[in-house]
């Protein structure tokens, strides 16, 4: 009998309803980020556990942090792996580091860094050394080069989890992932733009439309300080107007006053000068240099003059990408800038140095607000029923997954119905079927799960992945 002649088409009159559509807004019971309902994985055909079971967990996420379930989960790697795609094409070559260093390490960062000050997860460890989780990735980054001194200019990505002891509240978490870019060694404008450019089309290649660039320019340290001086003069002046946090950061930082967002020193913001109008020539002809790099590109920004960024270590070009798809306070989608003087700050040479860090849980919740980056489904190719008792599962799946396949099945040795009705939820388009005729016979039915118009085909051991292969493609 000739393979075609074993054929057998099957319309089916009863097609299964097509899968919930993927609602990344769905929170769980406990908070958590997934697609319990609508996910179109093995879980979403499994067996929900009695609801006794799960209602009063004993342990729960500490406060600030979730559980991004599957579905979400894929949805955060799939993002990942789109900008480590992109950083690639671009240079940059992928930088891993620990995610807790030397507390000095952070301390780098600035004194007057909220980051540093209050929001630190450090610790004394059983070897007597303070330590801190990871607030942020560049000043490991650029420990990482301070230590392992490679050739110039030296450009590299990073994702991961980053934590700060913050007040939690929709899109600010204490545990939350960034991917980001680091460019040691050189000061050409046109890596300012390389690296500026580099997140602007990220964003552009996920859907997000609704992102606006905001450039700055800080001074370096030559035309900084006569930037200083007006600045506090002018906070002096208006000192009463000023919060009481505002009045006690200008005697530690009067740039980071700027960074203010509480309503009574608005308008005192406002009034301040600007750096643009102290740059010396040096650093007007770079930030010149910068933005018709960006024209060129065609990648459009605001100029925002009071942009100074939350975190003290930055010179000479400072961005932020903000999100206008998002509520005001937490609109930030990403960030960065300049650091020259971090290297040396950290025991390294003088090495000028520029990177952007993107919030990833943040980009996620725009992308949901402008309905984009809705992540391909996770389906397996292939859900295997086996009648027999489960061995035959256990091999067949090894061998197809071994080939390059995807593949998912039953367990507990339910009965065929139970397990095409698994199948079908599972969104496989094909099913292996073994009962005990095909483990005697040596054969395998082969069943397509989707479509108005069903096949059922009988194909030996030997011919199934090329079989499979067939109808996947
Ligand atoms: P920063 O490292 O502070 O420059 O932040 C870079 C980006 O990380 C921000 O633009 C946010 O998108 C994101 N981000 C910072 N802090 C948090 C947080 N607590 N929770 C969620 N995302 C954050």
């Amino acid at each position: 009998m000739s393979r075609s002649s074993r054929v057998s088409i099957i319309t089916m009159v009863d097609s299964p309803p097509p899968l919930a559509p993927f609602c990344y807004r769905n929170r769980c019971e406990n908070g958590a980020f997934g697609t319990l309902q609508g996910k179109p994985t093995a879980q979403v055909g499994g067996t929900q556990l009695a609801s006794r079971a799960v209602a009063k967990p004993t342990f729960r996420t500490p406060k600030g942090t979730r559980d991004i379930l599957p579905g979400e989960a894929d949805r955060q790697r799939a993002l990942v792996n789109a900008f480590g795609e992109a950083a690639r094409r671009a240079g940059y070559g992928h930088v891993m580091t620990p995610m807790f260093e030397d507390l000095g390490v952070f301390k780098r960062l600035g004194e007057s860094t909220d980051v540093v000050t209050k929001e630190m997860y450090d610790f004394v460890a059983k070897d007597g050394n303070h330590y801190a989780l990871r607030p942020e990735l560049t000043a490991s980054v650029v420990r990482a080069f301070v230590q392992h001194r490679p050739l110039i200019p030296w450009k590299v990505w990073y994702e991961g989890p980053q934590f700060r002891y913050e007040r939690p509240q929709a899109g600010r978490y204490r545990q939350f992932s960034q991917v980001g870019v680091e460019a040691l060694g050189t000061d050409d404008p046109g890596i300012d733009a390389e690296v500026i450019a580099l997140a602007w089309n990220f964003y552009q290649t996920l859907g997000l439309s609704e992102v606006t660039l905001h450039l700055n320019s800080l001074g370096d340290r030559t035309d900084r300080p006569a930037y200083i001086e007006a600045l506090t003069n002018h906070f002096q002046e208006n000192f009463d107007s000023l919060s009481e946090q505002s009045q006690f950061t200008l005697q530690v930082n009067p740039l980071r006053v700027l960074d203010s967002k509480r309503e009574p020193d608005q308008s005192v913001i406002d009034a301040a000068p600007v750096m643009v109008d102290f740059l010396n020539g040096e650093t007007a002809e770079h930030f010149a240099g910068v933005r018709r790099v960006l024209d060129q590109l065609e990648i459009p920004y605001e100029i925002s003059p009071r942009l100074v960024r939350g975190l003290d270590y930055y010179l000479r070009t400072t961005f932020e990408f903000v999100s206008t798809a998002l509520p005001g306070a937490q609109n930030a989608i990403g960030g960065g800038g300049r650091y020259d003087a971090l290297a040396a700050d950290l025991g390294g040479p003088d090495t000028p140095g520029i990177g952007f860090a993107l919030g990833v849980d943040r980009i996620l919740l725009a992308c949901d607000e402008e309905g984009v980056f809705e992540a391909a489904p996770s389906l397996v190719d292939v859900f295997i029923i086996d009648v027999t008792g489960g061995d035959q599962a256990a091999l067949l799946g090894a061998q197809l997954q071994t080939a390059g396949i995807a593949t998912d099945r039953a367990y507990d040795s339910r009965s065929m119905r139970a397990q095409f009705k698994v199948a079908d939820k599972s969104g496989a388009p094909l099913a292996v079927v073994v009962g005990e005729d095909e483990l005697a016979a040596g054969t395998i039915q082969l069943r397509t799960l989707q479509g108005e118009e069903r096949e059922q085909i009988s194909v030996t051991r030997t011919t199934l992945i090329e079989e499979v292969k067939k109808r996947l493609t």
